[in-house]
């Protein structure tokens, strides 16, 4: 008869992973690269307010749900990066969803990788990034797939795993759906919290601002997730956010990050 989950292999027993960050991980920066100016202007921004993040986001290839709106700058703004290492001297991630993003993303240094949620439901897509990731030693973070599914979401992080990357991350966006008024993506916290409890040690960073979809209701759920133990932040943050070239409802600005955070009670986690 048919078995509905894998047996557990051995790495999903032992900790061997992780992104190698202290304490609750901040992972802030545009939803897009747009210009030079604007990266510039994000990072100027973050230094006034001393607001520099463990890891400076950005997205250059844009998956957009329809077609017709910015779907990202492309490899010139992988350059635009330097600006970004030399203001905050801090590691950078971006959003792969092929091997040719992969190969452009390592030409130019990226540190850290991250997979979106409509690449995660493919495993083709995600065996083709893990094996033009074979023998890399680089970070990868995996955000969960568009719809509830455990098993996706493990299984793009195995495929990963099975290449021989094992600094890697998880990222909790939620999960699309059409009729829900509140979120943009439903939180369904039984998934993050599943997933650390299958993957022992796996650390999954929550993004609120893919889940709520507004600046308004950021701090409600950034202070759910590090309550249900979840091991940090992932918040898209723009000097301009209004006139942001994707995600401009949702974007805050670094001082508005700086007092969301101050907001949060990191310590009262229930374990
Ligand atoms: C993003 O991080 O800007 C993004 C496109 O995310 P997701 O894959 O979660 O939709
Ligand atoms: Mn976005």
């Amino acid at each position: 008869y048919f078995k509905p989950n894998t047996p557990m292999k051995d790495h999903l027993q032992t900790k061997d992973w992780g992104l190698g960050l202290k304490g609750h991980v901040i992972i802030a920066g545009p939803c897009s690269a747009e210009t030079p100016e604007q990266i510039e202007k994000v990072c100027l921004d973050m230094k006034k307010e001393n607001m520099i993040p463990d890891i400076f986001r950005a997205g250059i290839w844009k998956p957009r749900t329809r077609p017709g709106s910015f779907e990202g700058i492309g490899e010139e703004g992988l350059t635009w990066m330097e600006i970004v290492r030399n203001h905050l001297n801090i590691p950078i991630t971006t959003e792969v969803g092929n091997a040719a993003h992969v190969e452009l993303a390592l030409k130019h240094k990226v540190d850290v990788l991250w997979i979106g949620a409509r690449t995660t439901v493919n495993p083709f897509a995600v065996q083709e990034i893990a094996d033009a990731l074979r023998g890399v030693d680089i970070p990868v973070m995996v955000k969960n797939p568009m719809n509830p599914d455990l098993q996706l979401w493990i299984g793009a992080l195995e495929r990963l795993h099975d290449v021989g990357i094992h600094k890697l991350a998880a990222i909790h966006r939620g999960f699309s759906d059409s009729y829900d008024k509140r979120f943009r993506n439903k939180p369904n916290w039984s998934m993050p919290i599943h997933l650390k409890r299958e993957w022992k040690g796996m650390e999954v960073i929550n993004d609120p601002s893919h889940i709520v979809g507004n600046r308004e209701g950021l701090l409600e759920t950034a202070q759910r997730a590090i309550n249900f133990g979840l091991d940090g932040l992932m918040i898209e943050t723009h000097h301009d956010p209004d006139n942001a070239w994707s995600d401009a409802k949702q974007q805050v600005t670094p001082a508005q990050l700086k007092q969301l955070l101050s907001q949060i009670d990191f310590k009262d986690t229930l374990g």
